[in-house]
């Protein structure tokens, strides 16, 4: 297919005309416009892929290479994601922090050890010796 020929199909599709209607229209035969239709289209998607996939590592900011179909990627290397971890294991720790209420003093504490039940070595030691007194 001539060059002149691609540049006729492409407007045409551009104003909105089904392969069929391009062919009647051009003299070309069906398959070849659609042939050319498909090419031109999977062309266009690798392109659109290729763009909303380019983000980069979460830790040093790097360029990342997608892989198609894959999950994906958050970080560029296994080291970058190590230390993205370490930097921010205090930041997760804090959202999974338990609100418990001390058995001996009644204060509300945060922890993360959702059984624990003192707020203090105090108060535990304290709530033993009350407890052993009776
Ligand atoms: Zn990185
Ligand atoms: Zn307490």
């Amino acid at each position: 297919m001539i060059f002149e020929e691609k540049r006729k199909i492409d407007k045409l599709r551009s104003e909105g005309y089904g392969c069929t209607a391009i062919s009647d229209m051009l003299g070309i035969s069906i398959n070849s416009v659609k042939s050319y239709c498909r090419r031109s289209k999977s062309k266009k998607e690798k392109v659109v892929v290729r763009k909303s996939s380019k983000s980069g590592c979460d830790f040093c900011g790097n360029a990342l290479v997608h892989t198609e179909g894959k999950k994906k990627k958050r970080f560029c290397c296994e080291k970058c994601r190590m230390s993205w971890w370490n930097h921010n294991r205090d930041k997760i720790h804090h959202r999974t922090l338990f609100e418990i209420t001390c058995r001996y003093c009644g204060e509300v504490f945060k922890s993360n050890n959702k059984n624990r039940k003192f707020c203090s070595q105090k108060c535990y030691k304290d709530w033993r010796c009350s407890n052993a007194a009776k």
